[in-house]
């Protein structure tokens, strides 16, 4: 590892830098990603996974912004339509025309800059519509439902950074960057694994510093970029409630104080509300949801629904910090939603490009800004990413049914249930996993929840899952139908393959 020079080490393999990774690779550059725990692991698998085209940019009349956002909404859209589903929200409206006059033309004008090619346009519900006719409290007159889409924010990182790898990227999961040394015209970074004692060097011309909440704190603990920086932390806190409604449209309700909240299907039987933003002070590896927070979330709920919920009711809460440079003056709502750069060096001195911020949405365009900076004076290809499909995605926005039939009929002992999980999760690279079987038994245990050996085999292979927590909670969402006796069952399975382990398990329960 030591000898090769790279021209590009990224700390961090959120959605940012494993895009920024896939990004440079594909230009031709040589690029080393380090991440201290789990790809993906911290704030981009706590994300609410709505790529919204830029609501808040909407409500301030960024129009620029707002337009970038959509396309990038479709961009994403096709490139994994296997993972990025459209879904249609409902903004309700009290009895007021003002109120009503004001989000009706908002939403159209919205419609129209989007240049919408894909998604369904806005439409105006009256107070009789399903999803609010006995749902919603009685003065609530209507509603706006629009489009929007939600994302697998956990297997997005992972198709990023697997598409990096076959583009040549060193891609390496658990291993924290300790110090950055700046030596003249190149970056010298020690790195020490998470689960071993092993260390190593890695020499890069460039730096990209993509840790997200951790931005400050690398800036002033491990790059040795000679300045301390202060950056501001939002924690957003998410709620999982038992089912609140039945059709398969989500909410988006403001609040008093002019946020927005999002209450949308999840996992079949329950309904995520999110999300409360909050400044942060703190460790981000230490942040949890709390009690103000929550209560926060049902109150405003409650201020919608005929039927209230309350506190006990929820089944399951997490946080996420999230970093933004900050705009004392803008508050924790404000501030650099589609991500910002700063680059410090070049001339001799070697560069350093650090990322705030960001949006899913905005997370392929904000790479490729980072690299078209790394790239500029020095031979690199051109941009390519815009169009360009994620492992498993080159189908059609709408062909995921017909994949699903095809994986049955090739393997028709599989089910209905498996076929459409794995279709949803692998697009087309679904037939590698159950490639060669001929009857269930081949795909070796069945761990639970239609979870086979072979799946957990491939996720070991082919997506660096190394414990049950990056199998059940972040590969695949199939923690939520684990038992516990199950969930050792796979940590068994995981020691027996060399993983797991002491330092490595977390076991979660409802
Ligand atoms: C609760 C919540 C909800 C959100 N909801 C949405 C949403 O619905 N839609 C949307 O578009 N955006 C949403 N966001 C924003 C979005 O999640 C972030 O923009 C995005 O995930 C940031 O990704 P990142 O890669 O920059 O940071 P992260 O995903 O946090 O990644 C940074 C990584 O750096 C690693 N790291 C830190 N220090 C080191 C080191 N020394 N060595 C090696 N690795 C290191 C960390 O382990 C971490 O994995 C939400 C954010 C939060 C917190």
């Amino acid at each position: 590892m030591a000898a090769q020079v790279y021209d590009l080490a990224v700390i961090g393999g959120g959605i940012t830098g494993c895009c920024v990774a896939r990004d440079a690779a594909g230009r031709g550059l040589s690029v080393f990603l380090c991440e201290q725990g789990d790809l993906g692991g911290a704030g981009s698998s706590a994300t609410t996974s709505l790529v919204d085209g830029g609501f808040r940019h909407r409500d301030r009349f960024a129009l620029g912004a707002l337009r970038e956002g959509l396309r990038e909404r479709e961009r994403l859209l096709e490139a994994a339509p296997h993972i990025v589903r459209p879904l249609r929200f409902v903004l309700p409206f009290r009895k007021t025309v003002a109120q009503k006059t004001l989000l009706r033309a908002g939403f159209i004008a919205h419609d129209r800059l989007a240049g919408r090619r894909l998604l369904p346009p806005t439409r105006l519900l009256d107070g009789h519509d399903p999803a609010i006719e006995g749902i919603l409290q009685d003065d609530i007159a209507g509603g706006v439902e629009y489009s929007d889409c939600r994302v697998d924010v956990s297997r997005l990182v992972i198709l990023t950074a697997k598409d990096a790898r076959t583009r040549g990227a060193s891609i390496n999961p658990r291993l924290r960057c300790v110090i950055a040394e700046r030596d003249g015209s190149v970056w010298r970074l020690s790195l020490e694994s998470s689960v071993g004692d092993e260390r190593f060097v890695v020499t890069a011309r460039t730096l990209v510093n993509a840790t997200g909440p951790w931005t400050a704190a690398v800036l002033n603990h491990v790059v040795d970029a000679g300045r301390s920086t202060r950056i501001r932390m939002v924690k957003s806190t998410q709620i999982v409630l038992p089912k609140l409604f039945e059709h398969d449209r989500a909410y988006a309700f403001r609040t008093s104080d002019r946020r927005m909240i999002f209450a949308m299907p999840y996992a079949g039987d329950y309904t995520l509300v999110g999300s409360a933003d909050e400044d942060f002070h703190g460790d981000p590896e230490d942040v949890a949801a709390d009690i103000a927070e929550s209560a926060y979330l049902t109150t405003t709920l409650s201020g919608y629904l005929r039927q209230p919920v309350y506190e006990d009711q929820i089944v399951w809460s997490r946080a996420g910090v999230r970093a933004v440079r900050a705009d004392e003056r803008s508050g924790a709502r404000g501030a650099d939603r589609d991500g910002a750069i700063e680059a410090d060096g070049g001339e001799g001195r070697a560069l350093l490009i650090s990322v705030y911020g960001g949006r899913v949405a905005m997370s392929r365009r904000l790479a490729e800004r980072v690299v078209d900076r790394i790239a500029s004076g020095r031979p690199a290809g051109k941009t390519w990413t815009t169009g360009a499909a994620l492992p498993g995605g080159a189908f059609e926005i709408d062909g995921l049914p017909s994949l699903e039939r095809a994986l049955r009929a090739a393997y028709p002992f599989i089910g209905e249930r498996l076929a459409r999980r794995l279709a949803g999760s692998y697009g087309t690279l679904a037939q590698s996993i159950v490639s060669g079987a001929r009857m269930m038994d081949d795909l070796g245990r069945v761990f639970g929840a239609n979870l086979t050996e072979a799946e957990a085999g491939y996720l070991v292979r082919e997506e660096w899952a190394r414990t049950t927590e990056d199998i059940l909670w972040r590969r695949s969402k199939l923690g939520m139908f684990f038992s516990h006796a199950e969930t050792e069952a796979l940590e068994g399975w995981l020691v027996e393959q060399g993983l797991g382990g002491p330092g490595t398990k977390t076991i979660h329960t409802w």
